[in-house]
Protein backbone atom coordinates (compact mmCIF):
# COMPACT_ATOMS: atom_id res chain seq x y z
CA UNK A 1 0.00 0.00 0.00
CA UNK A 2 1.59 2.80 -1.03
CA UNK A 3 1.88 6.73 0.63
CA UNK A 4 -0.29 9.54 -1.17
CA UNK A 5 -0.05 12.56 -1.33
CA UNK A 6 -2.42 15.69 -3.59
CA UNK A 7 -1.42 15.78 -7.23
CA UNK A 8 -2.33 19.73 -7.31
CA UNK A 9 -2.80 22.87 -4.75
CA UNK A 10 -6.14 22.65 -3.40
CA UNK A 11 -7.45 26.25 -2.45
CA UNK A 12 -9.63 27.56 0.04
CA UNK A 13 -10.80 30.28 2.41
CA UNK A 14 -13.45 31.11 4.52
CA UNK A 15 -14.41 32.12 8.16
CA UNK A 16 -13.03 30.60 11.44
CA UNK A 17 -15.38 29.30 13.63
CA UNK A 18 -13.69 30.72 17.39
CA UNK A 19 -12.10 33.33 15.93
CA UNK A 20 -14.64 34.77 13.20
CA UNK A 21 -11.88 35.91 11.22
CA UNK A 22 -11.38 35.01 7.60
CA UNK A 23 -8.01 33.36 6.32
CA UNK A 24 -7.25 31.28 3.70
CA UNK A 25 -5.43 27.99 3.17
CA UNK A 26 -3.77 25.88 0.41
CA UNK A 27 -2.69 22.43 1.01
CA UNK A 28 0.13 21.35 -1.06
CA UNK A 29 2.00 17.76 -2.41
CA UNK A 30 4.50 16.86 0.32
CA UNK A 31 7.19 14.45 0.31
CA UNK A 32 6.85 10.35 1.36
CA UNK A 33 7.22 9.65 5.37
CA UNK A 34 6.58 13.61 5.57
CA UNK A 35 3.39 13.63 7.03
CA UNK A 36 1.09 16.71 7.92
CA UNK A 37 2.63 19.91 8.41
CA UNK A 38 0.96 23.09 8.83
CA UNK A 39 2.77 26.14 7.79
CA UNK A 40 1.51 29.92 9.45
CA UNK A 41 2.57 32.44 6.21
CA UNK A 42 1.24 35.41 8.28
CA UNK A 43 4.47 35.00 10.99
CA UNK A 44 7.75 36.26 9.97
CA UNK A 45 9.55 33.28 9.12
CA UNK A 46 6.71 30.92 8.30
CA UNK A 47 6.55 28.57 11.65
CA UNK A 48 6.01 24.85 10.93
CA UNK A 49 3.83 22.88 13.31
CA UNK A 50 3.79 19.31 12.27
CA UNK A 51 0.16 17.82 12.91
CA UNK A 52 1.35 15.45 15.87
CA UNK A 53 0.30 14.93 19.39
CA UNK A 54 3.41 16.53 20.97
CA UNK A 55 1.98 19.82 19.69
CA UNK A 56 -1.59 19.67 20.99
CA UNK A 57 -2.09 22.72 22.99
CA UNK A 58 -5.81 22.82 23.62
CA UNK A 59 -8.79 20.54 22.92
CA UNK A 60 -11.32 23.01 24.32
CA UNK A 61 -14.33 22.98 21.63
CA UNK A 62 -11.82 22.51 19.12
CA UNK A 63 -8.22 20.81 18.53
CA UNK A 64 -5.19 23.61 18.35
CA UNK A 65 -2.08 22.41 17.92
CA UNK A 66 1.28 24.78 18.18
CA UNK A 67 4.93 24.97 18.96
CA UNK A 68 6.93 28.05 20.05
CA UNK A 69 3.91 30.02 21.09
CA UNK A 70 2.30 29.72 17.48
CA UNK A 71 -0.81 27.91 16.83
CA UNK A 72 -3.01 26.62 14.33
CA UNK A 73 -6.46 26.32 15.61
CA UNK A 74 -9.87 24.02 15.02
CA UNK A 75 -7.58 21.34 12.85
CA UNK A 76 -9.95 18.10 13.45
CA UNK A 77 -12.08 18.64 9.78
CA UNK A 78 -9.40 19.28 7.55
CA UNK A 79 -7.51 16.03 9.31
CA UNK A 80 -9.97 14.21 9.05
CA UNK A 81 -11.13 14.93 5.11
CA UNK A 82 -6.78 14.34 4.51
CA UNK A 83 -7.00 10.65 6.93
CA UNK A 84 -10.66 9.78 5.38
CA UNK A 85 -9.36 10.27 1.69
CA UNK A 86 -5.89 8.34 2.73
CA UNK A 87 -3.23 11.45 1.83
CA UNK A 88 -0.63 10.49 4.05
CA UNK A 89 1.77 13.72 3.23
CA UNK A 90 0.89 17.14 2.89
CA UNK A 91 1.88 20.97 3.55
CA UNK A 92 -1.11 23.18 5.01
CA UNK A 93 -0.32 26.95 4.34
CA UNK A 94 -2.31 29.25 6.44
CA UNK A 95 -2.55 33.21 6.60
CA UNK A 96 -4.06 33.02 10.17
CA UNK A 97 -4.47 30.99 13.69
CA UNK A 98 -7.77 29.19 13.00
CA UNK A 99 -8.69 26.42 9.91
CA UNK A 100 -12.19 28.19 8.34
CA UNK A 101 -15.29 26.45 9.20
CA UNK A 102 -16.81 26.31 5.48
CA UNK A 103 -20.05 24.52 6.14
CA UNK A 104 -19.14 23.03 9.82
CA UNK A 105 -18.08 19.48 8.46
CA UNK A 106 -15.33 17.91 6.24
CA UNK A 107 -17.08 17.58 2.80
CA UNK A 108 -16.29 21.20 0.75
CA UNK A 109 -12.53 19.98 1.91
CA UNK A 110 -13.26 16.58 0.64
CA UNK A 111 -14.66 17.78 -2.70
CA UNK A 112 -11.66 19.71 -3.39
CA UNK A 113 -8.77 17.50 -2.51
CA UNK A 114 -10.78 14.82 -4.72
CA UNK A 115 -11.18 17.57 -7.73
CA UNK A 116 -7.40 17.74 -7.30
CA UNK A 117 -6.69 13.96 -7.15
CA UNK A 118 -4.51 12.34 -5.53
CA UNK A 119 -0.69 11.31 -6.29
CA UNK A 120 0.73 7.90 -5.37
CA UNK A 121 4.40 8.20 -3.52
CA UNK A 122 7.02 5.81 -4.26
CA UNK A 123 7.58 4.94 -0.39
CA UNK A 124 4.65 2.18 1.43
CA UNK A 125 2.23 3.53 3.85
CA UNK A 126 2.78 2.07 7.58
CA UNK A 127 0.32 1.22 9.58
CA UNK A 128 -0.09 1.30 13.46
CA UNK A 129 -2.10 -2.05 14.53
CA UNK A 130 -3.49 -2.13 17.65
CA UNK A 131 -3.06 -5.58 19.66
CA UNK A 132 -3.95 -5.31 23.19
CA UNK A 133 -6.90 -3.02 24.41
CA UNK A 134 -6.06 0.71 25.52
CA UNK A 135 -8.73 2.58 27.45
CA UNK A 136 -9.04 5.84 28.46
CA UNK A 137 -11.91 6.57 30.95
CA UNK A 138 -13.05 9.80 32.34
CA UNK A 139 -16.05 9.13 35.33
CA UNK A 140 -19.06 8.46 33.00
CA UNK A 141 -16.87 8.94 29.75
CA UNK A 142 -14.63 6.71 27.84
CA UNK A 143 -12.91 5.72 24.48
CA UNK A 144 -11.38 2.23 24.39
CA UNK A 145 -8.95 1.25 21.89
CA UNK A 146 -9.57 -2.98 20.79
CA UNK A 147 -7.88 -5.22 18.92
CA UNK A 148 -9.81 -5.63 15.46
CA UNK A 149 -10.79 -8.57 15.08
CA UNK A 150 -10.08 -10.53 12.19
CA UNK A 151 -13.16 -10.29 9.92
CA UNK A 152 -13.05 -6.24 11.08
CA UNK A 153 -9.27 -5.78 9.33
CA UNK A 154 -10.86 -5.65 6.21
CA UNK A 155 -11.30 -2.28 7.17
CA UNK A 156 -8.72 -1.14 9.01
CA UNK A 157 -10.40 0.59 11.44
CA UNK A 158 -13.99 0.57 12.74
CA UNK A 159 -15.60 2.89 15.25
CA UNK A 160 -18.73 2.33 17.61
CA UNK A 161 -20.00 5.44 18.57
CA UNK A 162 -22.45 6.62 21.64
CA UNK A 163 -23.69 10.25 22.74
CA UNK A 164 -25.77 10.34 25.23
CA UNK A 165 -26.08 13.63 27.21
CA UNK A 166 -29.16 14.94 28.53
CA UNK A 167 -29.89 17.65 25.89
CA UNK A 168 -32.90 17.82 23.46
CA UNK A 169 -31.49 15.54 20.06
CA UNK A 170 -28.06 14.29 21.50
CA UNK A 171 -30.04 11.29 24.18
CA UNK A 172 -28.96 8.23 23.19
CA UNK A 173 -27.71 8.37 19.95
CA UNK A 174 -25.49 5.53 18.24
CA UNK A 175 -23.25 5.00 14.90
CA UNK A 176 -21.36 2.21 13.90
CA UNK A 177 -19.15 2.86 11.24
CA UNK A 178 -16.44 0.76 9.13
CA UNK A 179 -13.60 2.47 7.72
CA UNK A 180 -13.24 2.49 4.13
CA UNK A 181 -12.90 6.23 1.48
CA UNK A 182 -16.24 5.19 0.41
CA UNK A 183 -18.08 4.95 3.46
CA UNK A 184 -15.96 8.26 4.99
CA UNK A 185 -17.55 10.60 2.12
CA UNK A 186 -21.11 8.88 1.95
CA UNK A 187 -21.91 8.54 5.31
CA UNK A 188 -19.29 11.16 7.78
CA UNK A 189 -17.41 13.95 5.64
CA UNK A 190 -20.88 15.89 5.30
CA UNK A 191 -21.86 15.88 8.78
CA UNK A 192 -21.92 19.30 10.41
CA UNK A 193 -20.77 20.33 13.76
CA UNK A 194 -23.32 21.23 15.93
CA UNK A 195 -23.95 24.06 19.41
CA UNK A 196 -26.87 25.39 21.30
CA UNK A 197 -28.55 28.45 20.73
CA UNK A 198 -28.49 29.26 24.44
CA UNK A 199 -24.67 28.48 24.34
CA UNK A 200 -23.79 30.74 22.13
CA UNK A 201 -23.52 33.68 24.34
CA UNK A 202 -21.39 31.94 26.67
CA UNK A 203 -19.27 30.91 24.04
CA UNK A 204 -18.83 34.55 22.67
CA UNK A 205 -18.08 35.89 25.97
CA UNK A 206 -15.17 33.14 26.10
CA UNK A 207 -13.70 34.09 23.13
CA UNK A 208 -15.42 31.34 20.99
CA UNK A 209 -18.03 30.78 18.01
CA UNK A 210 -17.21 34.29 17.01
CA UNK A 211 -17.87 32.98 13.29
CA UNK A 212 -20.68 30.69 14.10
CA UNK A 213 -23.76 30.70 12.47
CA UNK A 214 -26.71 28.82 10.52
CA UNK A 215 -24.03 28.64 7.75
CA UNK A 216 -21.37 26.37 9.18
CA UNK A 217 -23.40 24.58 12.40
CA UNK A 218 -26.05 22.73 13.23
CA UNK A 219 -28.31 24.97 16.00
CA UNK A 220 -30.83 23.68 18.55
CA UNK A 221 -32.59 25.81 20.00
CA UNK A 222 -35.10 25.12 22.68
CA UNK A 223 -37.06 22.60 21.07
CA UNK A 224 -36.17 22.81 17.38
CA UNK A 225 -33.51 22.48 14.97
CA UNK A 226 -33.11 26.05 13.89
CA UNK A 227 -31.44 25.50 10.62
CA UNK A 228 -34.19 25.96 7.63
CA UNK A 229 -33.14 22.53 5.61
CA UNK A 230 -33.06 20.57 8.84
CA UNK A 231 -30.34 17.86 9.46
CA UNK A 232 -28.50 16.10 7.11
CA UNK A 233 -28.83 12.69 8.65
CA UNK A 234 -31.21 11.99 11.46
CA UNK A 235 -28.06 11.18 13.70
CA UNK A 236 -25.88 13.86 12.17
CA UNK A 237 -24.63 14.65 15.46
CA UNK A 238 -22.63 11.47 16.47
CA UNK A 239 -22.03 11.34 12.68
CA UNK A 240 -20.11 14.52 13.58
CA UNK A 241 -18.65 12.92 16.77
CA UNK A 242 -16.92 10.33 14.70
CA UNK A 243 -16.15 12.75 12.22
CA UNK A 244 -14.08 14.89 14.81
CA UNK A 245 -12.83 11.30 16.10
CA UNK A 246 -10.87 10.44 12.97
CA UNK A 247 -9.42 14.02 12.77
CA UNK A 248 -7.74 13.85 16.00
CA UNK A 249 -6.85 9.86 15.43
CA UNK A 250 -4.50 11.68 12.50
CA UNK A 251 -2.38 13.62 15.21
CA UNK A 252 -0.93 9.68 15.79
CA UNK A 253 0.36 9.92 12.38
CA UNK A 254 -0.39 7.33 10.44
CA UNK A 255 -3.52 4.98 9.78
CA UNK A 256 -4.47 2.64 12.38
CA UNK A 257 -6.12 -0.50 12.51
CA UNK A 258 -8.43 -1.42 15.69
CA UNK A 259 -12.05 -1.27 17.02
CA UNK A 260 -12.62 1.73 18.77
CA UNK A 261 -15.48 2.48 20.84
CA UNK A 262 -16.37 5.83 22.68
CA UNK A 263 -19.08 6.87 25.06
CA UNK A 264 -19.61 10.13 25.43
CA UNK A 265 -16.65 11.07 24.30
CA UNK A 266 -14.97 14.34 22.80
CA UNK A 267 -11.73 15.53 21.87
CA UNK A 268 -10.03 15.95 24.90
CA UNK A 269 -10.80 12.42 25.39
CA UNK A 270 -9.79 11.42 21.80
CA UNK A 271 -6.52 12.78 22.48
CA UNK A 272 -5.99 11.59 25.80
CA UNK A 273 -6.47 8.53 23.87
CA UNK A 274 -4.03 9.24 21.24
CA UNK A 275 -1.74 9.98 23.90
CA UNK A 276 -1.87 6.78 25.53
CA UNK A 277 -1.40 5.10 22.10
CA UNK A 278 2.09 6.72 21.91
CA UNK A 279 2.75 5.83 25.38
CA UNK A 280 2.27 2.30 25.15
CA UNK A 281 4.32 1.12 22.11
CA UNK A 282 3.96 -2.47 23.83
CA UNK A 283 0.30 -2.57 22.88
CA UNK A 284 0.74 -1.96 19.31
CA UNK A 285 3.02 -2.64 16.30
CA UNK A 286 3.86 -1.37 13.04
CA UNK A 287 2.94 -2.53 9.67
CA UNK A 288 4.56 -1.72 6.50
CA UNK A 289 2.97 -3.54 3.77
CA UNK A 290 3.85 -3.73 0.28
CA UNK A 291 0.83 -4.39 -1.66
CA UNK A 292 1.11 -7.50 -2.62
CA UNK A 293 0.47 -8.56 0.97
CA UNK A 294 -1.98 -6.93 1.83
CA UNK A 295 -4.41 -9.92 0.47
CA UNK A 296 -2.63 -12.16 2.84
CA UNK A 297 -2.71 -10.33 5.61
CA UNK A 298 -6.66 -8.73 5.46
CA UNK A 299 -8.00 -11.48 3.26
CA UNK A 300 -11.53 -9.84 2.80
CA UNK A 301 -9.65 -6.44 2.34
CA UNK A 302 -11.80 -4.63 -0.51
CA UNK A 303 -9.17 -3.05 -1.90
CA UNK A 304 -11.01 -1.29 -4.92
CA UNK A 305 -12.68 0.78 -1.92
CA UNK A 306 -9.03 2.29 -0.89
CA UNK A 307 -6.91 2.42 -4.02
CA UNK A 308 -7.46 5.04 -6.63
ZN1 LIG B 1 -16.11 19.03 14.57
Amino acid sequence: MFQRTVDKIVEFEGLGLHTGTRSSVKILPAGAGEGITFVRTDIPGAPRIKAAHKNLVSTSFATTIGKDGVTVGTVEHILAALYGLGVDNAVIELDGQEIPIMDGSAMPIVDLIEAAGLRKLDATRKYLVIEKPIRVIDHDRFVYFMPASKNEQEDGLSVDYTIDFAQPYLENQSFSFSFTRKAFKKELASARTFGYLKDVEMLKKNGLAHGASLDNAVVIGDEDILNEEGLRFHDEFVRHKVLDLLGDLALLGVPVVGKLQAFRAGHGLNQKLVGKVLETPSSWKRLELVEDDFPKIFPAYRKDLLLG
